[in-house]
């Protein structure tokens, strides 16, 4: 079975027709693509095999919440997947009570939540049992409360593997990623530096369902490649 692969472009590319060309070559089967929240709507216009992600969303349908962007509001957008607690959000202030309340959001609007979890290096650094007991922490807060799994997805991205061309190694992912699985009964993706050089080593994991991937999603050729590794 083809495994998912998530496209995280996160705040690229600089221009709607820089986002439009990307969208269209990276259109292939099995792919989801998350632009930034101004492009959706081109993006959605020229995906015909690939589906729709947006990276984060906020838990209110309409209200005062200047700057926001609802779930429901992405929804009508044709959005079928939401990225959840990435790294890069939590840094900037995501609380897990936040990111519970977000997760409970996307699922409670029958949208596909996928929930970022990891450790940094500070703990990682103390070996596998201590990531293993940070994510479950994480786990335990952010899934406080959520009942139906059906649409939830986990994204094991350790911390100091994003952005840094310093993945962790495929056999320890997928030990924590069979962790992951024991606990929340989802789907695990892998992320964190996954290249057209490395993908196959984390795809052909059977503990690792996909991977979800940041800055090589932004070269088309490599990411065809990482996809065609799947
Ligand atoms: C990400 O954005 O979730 C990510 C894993 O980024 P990168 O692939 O660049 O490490």
């Amino acid at each position: 079975m083809r495994k998912l692969i998530i496209a995280n472009w996160k705040l690229n590319p600089g221009t709607e027709k820089g986002a439009v060309l990307l969208a269209r070559r990276e259109d292939l089967a099995g792919v989801v693509i998350a632009p930034p929240f101004p492009y959706i709507p081109a993006v959605a216009k020229v995906l015909k095999q690939a589906r729709l992600a947006a990276q984060d969303a906020f838990p209110v349908s309409q209200g005062a919440y200047t700057g926001e962007v609802s779930v429901a509001q992405l929804k009508s957008m044709g959005v079928q997947y939401v990225i959840v607690g990435h790294s890069e959000r939590r840094a900037l202030g995501d609380t897990d009570r936040m990111v519970n309340m977000k997760l409970k959001a996307v699922l409670g609007k029958g949208l596909k939540a996928v929930l970022c979890i990891g450790e940094p290096w500070s703990v990682r650094r103390r070996g596998l049992t201590a990531a293993k007991s940070f994510v479950k922490g994480q786990l335990m807060k952010d899934l406080k409360g959520v009942r139906i799994k059906k649409n939830l997805i986990v994204a094991y991205e350790p911390v100091w593997a994003i952005g840094s061309g310093r993945p962790d190694k495929p056999n320890e992912s997928a030990v924590i990623a069979e962790f992951v699985k024991k606990i929340s009964g989802a789907k695990i993706l892998y992320g964190g530096s996954v290249t057209a050089g490395n993908a196959a080593q984390f795809l052909g994991r059977k503990e690792i369902d996909g991977v979800l991937v940041g800055g090589a999603s932004l070269r088309p050729a490599e990411f065809k490649k990482i996809v065609s590794s799947s």
